[in-house]
């Protein structure tokens, strides 16, 4: 297994895996519960992590990630919720989790 992204938005994380798997990358989420340690560890150390399962799949969830996360080119949306900008790639709010429309 690799690591092939992580975040401290656990919402970012959850899209990036939702990412790989409408790719069939199988992926696992790490440090799922690490957030309710939080004071005993350091923040980093409560970061979601994103891990292929298969090696051979890093390559590809790579530049998928890069392909869907990357915004230089892609205009954020803000949400109609809660009026947070949310990257182009996310079909949902990062933070409420409202749809885009
Ligand atoms: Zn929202």
């Amino acid at each position: 297994m690799r690591m092939v992204f992580t975040h401290s938005n656990r919402f970012i994380v959850a899209n990036a895996k939702n990412i790989l798997e409408s790719y069939d990358v199988k992926v696992v989420v790490k440090n799922e519960y690490a957030s309710s340690a939080i004071g005993e560890v350091s923040p980093f150390d409560t970061w979601l992590e994103l891990w292929v399962v298969r090696d051979l799949d890093y390559d590809r969830a790579c530049r998928i990630l890069e392909s869907a996360i990357s915004d230089e080119n892609a205009a954020p949306w803000v949400c109609r919720g809660c009026r947070e900008e949310n990257d182009e790639s996310f079909d949902l709010c990062w933070n409420c989790g409202a749809g885009r429309v």
